[in-house]
């Protein structure tokens, strides 16, 4: 039986969690907040009180954190994953995160005798709960292939990008789409709305149109309900990533004016208070 390790039961992480012990592997779990353990101690995990212990024994350890500074204090120092795991483990960060930080990352997993693959995802609360999640993967084959069934376990595909830092890389790009889109969807709904045209035929307008994309038609509904709870995507993750994106431009010498702009109407939202509601409220 293999041993997986997780830390950080938020949305996502607490969805892999079951899906993993649905499908037969010994888990263990750590979460800053120890209660959101509970339930999953209670279909079989292993709560662990640090990263360190949780990594103990693991034949995988996988991180789904807020951003780079939570993936930074649950893998390094003295209660951290890497202290914990044995030489030969592998560690996989499926959070959101900065390419710079994940290479720094795989540079201390490499100097413990720790494999690593970055592996964010695509897929919200229901894929995480669905074991449906979408993994965009870096790092070299070979740690790849041996992730494959674990990941498989929670996911139902999986693309090897490139070397480490790759899957990041792509994920940022994903979500600087994800998040211009989002931000242009509210920007227009509060537009249409002062020039006086109601919720129904907006709807029916942009439904309609070319600019209906998958995520406009996710989100759409709840922008018009105001409508922003339960949350499937944190509104300040999402601010997170916008951030993260648009530093991903600029370093590659390209202006970001777009994501700049998303990134401003959710750093807005985020300042009003919306920042733990559903990325919908960027329309707040
Ligand atoms: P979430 O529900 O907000 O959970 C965040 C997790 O990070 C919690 O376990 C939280 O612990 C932990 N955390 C935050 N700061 C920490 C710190 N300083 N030290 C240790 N742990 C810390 O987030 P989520 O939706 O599961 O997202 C997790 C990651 O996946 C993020 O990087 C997000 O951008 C990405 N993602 C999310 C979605 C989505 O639809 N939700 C989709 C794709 C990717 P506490 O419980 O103690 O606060």
């Amino acid at each position: 039986m293999q041993r997986v390790a997780i830390l950080g039961l938020g949305i996502m992480g607490a969805g892999m969690a079951a899906n993993w012990l649905a499908k037969g592997f010994a888990v263990s779990v750590w979460n800053r907040t120890a209660a959101k353990a509970q339930a999953l101690a209670g279909k079989g995990a292993k709560a662990a009180a640090t990263p360190r212990e949780a990594a103990t024994g693991a034949d995988f350890i996988f991180a789904m954190v807020a951003d780079d500074d939570a993936s930074r204090a649950v893998w390094l120092g003295a209660d951290g994953a890497l202290a914990g795991a044995n030489s030969g483990a592998i560690g996989v960060e499926s959070s959101t995160l900065t390419p710079d930080w994940i290479r720094e990352l795989a540079r201390q997993a490499q100097a413990k005798g720790v494999g690593f693959l970055d592996a964010p995802v695509g897929g919200s609360r229901p894929a995480a709960e669905a074991g449906e999640l979408r993994f965009f993967v870096g790092g070299d084959p070979r740690t790849f292939e041996a992730a494959r069934p674990v990941l498989t376990a929670v996911g139902t595909k999986m693309d090897r990008l490139g070397p480490v830092g790759a899957g990041a890389t792509w994920k940022l790009i994903n979500n600087q789409l994800a998040a211009g889109q989002l931000a242009a969807l509210a920007e227009a709904l509060a537009v249409a709305r002062k020039a006086g045209f109601k919720s129904e035929q907006i709807s029916d307008l942009i439904l309609a149109g070319a600019a209906a994309s998958p995520i406009v038609k996710l989100k759409l509904p709840r922008m018009l309900a105001e409508d922003f709870e339960p949350t499937d995507f944190a509104l300040n993750l999402m601010l997170k990533d916008a951030r993260y994106a648009a530093a991903l431009a600029r370093s590659l010498g390209e202006p970001g004016d777009m994501i700049e702009g998303a990134e401003k109407a959710f750093a807005r939202a985020d300042a009003k208070g919306l920042g733990n509601k559903d990325m919908a409220a960027v329309i707040g």
